[in-house]
C-alpha cells in the first residue's frame, strides 16, 4: 500500500486552491475528485444559472498570479462584475485546475478509516493508500437537507434542489417548489422556463430579494454599504477583511451568527422570472404530505390560524437548503465520524482547520461554524488554502513541537 503526506477529498474551489497552495510550498500530497464536478452538475440541469456571488469573489487561489475569474473572462468577453454564469465558472475552475493542479486524480474516494497515526483512504478505482493527513474538501455533497414531512415520499415525487438533473424533464407537470432561498426560487423559475407549471409555497410571508449593486455608487452609498466579495455592507466587509478573526469568537455567539447572516433571499436577476410568471403561495407550511395515485398530496397549514388547504401535484422540489452534519459523510468511517468533536452537527476546527483527531481538517462549507459565514462560499477558500498549506509545510511543521511531519518525498511533489 502506498503512502501520502497528504491527501485532499474534493477537486472544487477549496480543494484546487489548497492543492495549489500545498504544491508551492513542495508539500507531497494527492488531490481526489472530479474537477469542478459539483459545479458541472448544476450547469448540466440545464437554464440559464448564474453565480449569486460577484466576479471578483468567486476566485480560486494560487500564489501564482493571473487565475482569478476575471483574468479568465476578461480576454473571452464574457462578465467580470455580476451575473457570471455558471457554466463559465464550471469552466474557469477546470482552466484554473489544468494550469495549476494538473496531477488531480479524476476518482472518488471510497472509504476513509483511521490507520495508525494516518488515514486508511480507498478509491473507486480500487487503490489503497495510507495518507499521514486527510483534507475534506467535499463541499456541500452530502448535505442536502430535506424536509422530514417529505421523508415518506419516493425520490421520483420529491426531490432536494440539488438532486435535479434536468429541469426539461418536469416539461408539462404541477411542480410544488417549497422555499424562498436562492436555490428555491431559482429552480421555481427554471421549471417555468423549462415548460413546467411550477408554484412556489414560501413560510414567510413575503419573498425577500437583493437589490443590484451599482457599478460606481456615491461616497455616502460606498462609505454606508462598502462592496466586498461577500456583497455589500458593513459585515460583509469586516468579515471578508478579516476572514480569520471570527474563529477567535467564542463559539456559542459565533455559531448564532453563522445561522443567522444572511437570511433566504432571491438575486436581483431572478426576480423578473420568478414574479408575475408563476403563483407564490406565502404564509403557508407543508404539514403532510402522501403519494395519491402516483401524485403528491400536500397539505398545507395557511398563516395567522386561517386553516388548511390541499394542494395536489406531480412532483415536490425541495429548496430547503443543506445542513452541514459530519454524520452524513458516509464515505468516512462510522468510528472515525463518531470521533469528531462538533459544533452542533458542524466539526469543530482548530485555527489551522483541523479536527479533533489529529491530522484530519476540513475546509469549505464545513468550516463555517469554526471560521464563520466567509467559508460557505468561494471567497474563503484563498484564507484555508494559506492557512492550510502554512500549517502543512516541512518549514511550519520543523518547529511545531509534537506536530507530525508532511513527508516532502514521493509521486505527487510538484
Ligand atoms: C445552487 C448553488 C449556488 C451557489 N452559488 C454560489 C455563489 O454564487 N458563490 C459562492 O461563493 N458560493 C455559492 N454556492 C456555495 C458553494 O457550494 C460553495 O461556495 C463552494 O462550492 C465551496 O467549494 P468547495 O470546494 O468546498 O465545494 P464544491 O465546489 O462542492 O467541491 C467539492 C467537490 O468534492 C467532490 N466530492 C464529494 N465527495 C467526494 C468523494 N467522496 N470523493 C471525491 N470527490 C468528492 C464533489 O463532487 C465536489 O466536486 C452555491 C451553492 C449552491 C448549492
Amino acid at each position: 500500500m502506498s503512502r501520502v503526506a497528504v491527501a485532499i477529498i474534493g477537486a472544487g474551489p477549496y480543494g484546487l486552491s489548497l492543492a495549489a497552495h500545498l504544491s508551492a510550498r513542495k508539500v507531497e500530497h494527492r488531490i481526489f475528485g472530479q474537477p469542478m464536478r459539483f459545479w458541472s452538475d448544476i450547469a448540466e440541469a440545464g437554464g440559464e444559472r448564474y453565480l449569486k456571488s460577484f466576479c471578483f469573489g468567486t476566485n480560486l487561489s494560487t500564489p501564482a498570479p493571473g487565475y482569478s475569474f476575471a483574468d479568465y473572462n476578461e480576454p473571452r468577453g464574457l462578465e467580470t462584475f455580476e451575473p457570471c454564469s455558471i457554466m463559465n465558472f464550471t469552466e474557469y475552475g477546470r482552466w484554473f485546475q489544468h494550469h495549476n493542479v494538473p496531477w488531480v486524480e479524476p476518482v472518488e474516494v471510497e472509504h476513509v478509516d483511521r490507520q495508525g497515526d494516518g488515514f486508511a483512504v480507498q478509491l473507486s478505482d480500487g487503490e489503497r493508500l495510507v495518507a499521514d493527513r486527510l483534507i475534506i474538501a467535499t463541499g456541500l455533497s452530502g448535505f442536502a437537507h430535506v424536509p422530514p414531512v417529505l421523508a415518506s415520499l419516493p425520490p421520483d415525487l420529491a426531490v432536494h434542489t440539488s438532486g435535479v438533473t434536468s429541469f426539461a424533464a418536469f416539461r408539462g407537470r404541477d411542480v410544488a417548489v417549497i422555499g424562498a432561498g436562492q436555490s428555491a426560487l431559482e429552480a421555481a423559475a427554471l421549471l417555468c422556463e423549462a415548460g413546467a407549471r411550477p408554484q412556489l409555497l414560501v413560510r414567510e410571508s413575503s419573498v425577500r430579494w437583493h437589490d443590484r449593486s451599482a457599478l460606481e455608487p456615491g461616497f455616502w452609498e460606498r462609505l454606508r454599504w462598502p462592496i466586498s466579495g461577500l456583497g455589500r455592507g458593513l459585515k460583509a466587509k469586516a468579515l471578508t477583511q478579516f476572514p480569520g478573526a471570527m474563529h477567535r469568537v467564542p463559539a456559542k455567539w459565533r455559531t448564532r451568527f453563522v445561522r443567522s447572516h444572511l437570511p433566504a433571499e432571491g438575486a436581483w436577476w431572478l426576480r423578473h422570472r420568478v414574479e408575475t410568471r408563476l403563483p407564490i403561495h406565502l404564509g403557508v407550511t407543508v404539514v403532510k404530505a402522501r403519494e395519491v395515485s402516483g401524485r403528491v398530496a400536500l397539505q398545507l397549514r395557511l398563516a395567522s390560524d386561517a386553516g388548511q388547504r390541499r394542494l395536489t401535484v406531480d412532483h415536490v422540489i425541495a429548496g430547503s437548503g443543506y445542513e452541514i452534519d459530519v454524520g452524513r459523510l458516509m464515505f468516512i468511517s462510522q468510528g472515525l465520524r463518531s470521533a469528531i468533536q462538533r459544533l452542533g452537527r458542524a466539526p469543530q476546527l482548530n485555527a489551522s482547520f483541523e479536527a479533533s483527531i489529529p491530522g484530519l481538517h476540513f475546509v469549505g462549507p464545513a468550516s463555517a461554524m469554526s471560521f464563520g459565514p466567509l467559508f460557505r462560499f468561494v471567497i474563503g477558500a484563498e484564507y484555508a488554502a494559506r492557512v492550510v498549506s502554512r500549517r502543512l509545510s516541512p518549514q511550519h511543521l520543523d518547529v511545531a513541537t509534537g506536530a507530525k511531519p508532511a513527508r516532502t518525498q514521493g509521486r505527487r511533489l510538484t
